[in-house]
């Protein structure tokens, strides 16, 4: 899954004591924006990762949101979005989101109609 990959990337060139998350919009095979959770301190999120990459999306509209989280010991974990991004992303007019599940990076997936 080349976006996972992408993401996974991505998420190195960041350091976090716990998790890293990374989130990118796509449409027609490009990518329309990236974005990273932000901190607060080492227990405090600060702006989400889907809400930083919807920040950089001019239009949305019909894309598909790829989300990964990946803990500091270089595994990856479950990166469904919280209810106030998922929230957003609907709003932006995103069609589809697919998001990192396990440590064997299994994929879920969610379709907003
Ligand atoms: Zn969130």
């Amino acid at each position: 899954m080349k976006w996972f990959n992408y993401l996974y990337r991505e998420s190195l060139k960041h350091e976090h004591p716990k998790t890293v998350v990374v989130c990118c919009i796509t449409r027609g095979g490009r990518i329309l924006g990236t974005g990273f959770n932000k901190f607060k301190g080492p227990n405090s999120f600060g702006r989400h990762a889907e809400i930083d990459c919807l920040n950089r999306v001019t239009d949305g509209y019909g894309a598909t949101a790829w989300i990964l989280r990946r803990r500091a010991d270089g595994s990856v974990g479950i990166a469904k979005p919280c209810k106030k991004c998922e929230a957003a992303l609907r709003e932006a007019g995103i069609k589809r989101v697919r998001y990192t599940e396990t440590m064997k990076i299994e994929y879920g997936e969610e379709k907003y109609a």
